[in-house]
């Protein structure tokens, strides 16, 4: 009997072990994901395994665990990462989910500016808009646009529900004024007497582009009576912005030109272009034996001394042109007053007087001067006279600047055009040795034959051609 129950108990003692053996066998591992079974990654970021560990009775089973990563990094949605272990040939498992989200605005870019003003008169035309979202690409055909008041607003969301928002301002405003362009010239000169005609004008505006029809004249011009007339020209765009211009319109007296009955017989010695050492020094050698005064029409060339020489022995000094490029004195008023008072003020600088008698570069029938400026002529021989010069042309031309290289055939042109019924103004250039060389045989045929001589004042009447341009 004894022996039977002392057989019992091992017998179920064995059968405990046996059955702790199998438990401890099939018991799981500690199975450890490190920040859990749920974790969140954002689009585009890349996926860090954060980590586990297996531990079982003590023993790190971590080096055996195989991991499978389902994550499709280009598509949004929830991925498992599944992590085997295989301990005494039993497998353990755990997974780890992974949602794939976006969280990133869309963004929205316009073209132009956010800030756009218009003419009143006119509707905002869209600029254009793009539409980028870091997942979904190009959704600018989703953009929402809510125009309201001047405000308009862009609205867009992408497939995750991220939204962004933009607005443009509308300003309506028109700030800038019209402009007034005058055909012809803003300042003019006229004879009295002669006519005078509107040569027209143009009006142009920003937003309402031609106004012409909408300018305002104002003033008039009295051809018959010597004075300056303002002509006014005003405009207004349709917000009210004004512009305004004048026009002056002199009309002065026409000058006194040399006619038959005054200062009959009278011989009137004129140099152009010089002064130039060699010959202008013998041609006032030659003045001063004859004892004849002339008149010098000088440049910015040659010495100072010989400018110094004519003035200090009684001749005129007058003023033709600093630098005789009919290209630049001719290619605007502005530019023949600019190359005028260069030389003026030469003259003034060596003598200390101002000149005022003058002589135009080819003369004021010149037709070179219409390949720089149509009418330019017109404007300046009036001009001129405006400001207070007396200009001069020649009515005796002894061709020493063309066709007459000897001093016999300068002296020819020269006597065989002279006459007792009028003033003779000879052009005639001192830079020319032909001339230097006639000038002793014309003073004495003067002389000769009852000629007086004399130079060119302010007093003297102008002899002038017909203009031609
Ligand atoms: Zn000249």
């Amino acid at each position: 009997m004894k022996k039977k129950y002392v057989i019992s108990i091992i017998i179920i003692i064995i059968i405990l072990l046996l059955i702790s053996l199998v438990v401890l066998f099939f018991w799981p591992p500690k199975f450890e994901l490190t920040k859990g079974q749920n974790i969140t990654l954002k689009y585009g970021q890349k996926y860090k395994e954060p980590g586990y560990k297996v531990t079982k009775f003590g023993h790190d089973y971590s080096k055996n665990v195989k991991i499978t990563n389902k994550i499709n990094k280009n598509k949004l949605g929830t991925y498992d990462i599944i992590y085997q272990v295989k301990i005494n040939g039993l497998t353990f498992k755990q997974i780890r989910k992974v949602k794939l989200i976006d969280k990133e605005k869309p963004k929205i870019t316009l073209t132009g500016n956010q800030n756009i003003t218009i003419c009143p008169n006119k509707e905002y035309k869209e600029e254009g808009y793009k539409a980028i979202d870091n997942y979904d690409g190009d959704i600018t055909s989703k953009v929402q646009v809510i125009t309201k008041n001047n405000i308009i607003t862009y609205k867009v969301e992408d497939s995750s529900g991220n939204k962004t928002e933009l607005t443009r301002t509308i300003t309506k405003e028109d700030k800038t004024s019209p402009t007034i362009t005058l055909k012809g010239n803003q300042s003019q000169t006229i004879y009295i007497g002669e006519s005078w005609k509107e040569p027209g004008y143009t009006a142009a505006d920003n937003c309402d582009n031609d106004l012409t029809s909408k300018v305002i004249t104002s003033g008039s011009v009295n051809t018959n009576k010597v004075g300056t007339y303002k002509i006014n020209y005003t405009v207004k765009d349709s917000t009210s912005n004004t512009f305004s211009i004048d026009r002056t319109v002199k009309v002065i007296n026409k000058p006194v030109k040399n006619n038959s009955t005054v200062n009959k017989g009278i011989i009137y010695l004129t140099f152009d272009d010089g002064p130039k050492e060699g010959t202008t020094n013998v041609i006032l050698d030659i003045l001063k034996e004859e004892n004849v005064k002339a008149t010098f029409f000088v440049t910015n060339s040659g010495p100072d001394s010989l400018i110094k020489r004519e003035y200090n022995e009684g001749h005129t000094v007058g003023l033709h042109t600093a630098t005789h490029n009919y290209s630049t004195v001719y290619s605007s008023v502005n530019n023949y007053y600019n190359d005028l008072l260069q030389v003026q003020n030469r003259v003034k600088r060596i003598t200390g007087y101002e000149s005022k008698i003058i002589r135009f570069p080819g003369g004021s029938s010149n037709t070179i001067s219409k390949k720089y400026s149509k009418g330019i002529m017109t404007t300046l021989t009036k001009d001129v006279v405006n400001k207070g010069y007396h200009y001069f042309d020649w009515n005796v031309d002894s061709d020493d600047a063309g066709s007459a290289r000897s001093s016999k055939t300068v002296y020819n042109n020269v006597v065989k055009n002279l006459s007792k019924n009028r003033a003779n103004v000879i052009l005639m250039h001192d830079i020319k040795p032909q001339t230097r060389d006639a000038l002793k045989s014309i003073i004495q045929f003067g002389k000769n034959n009852g000629y007086s001589f004399d130079k060119i004042t302010m007093s003297t009447p102008m002899v002038t051609h017909g203009v031609n341009n």
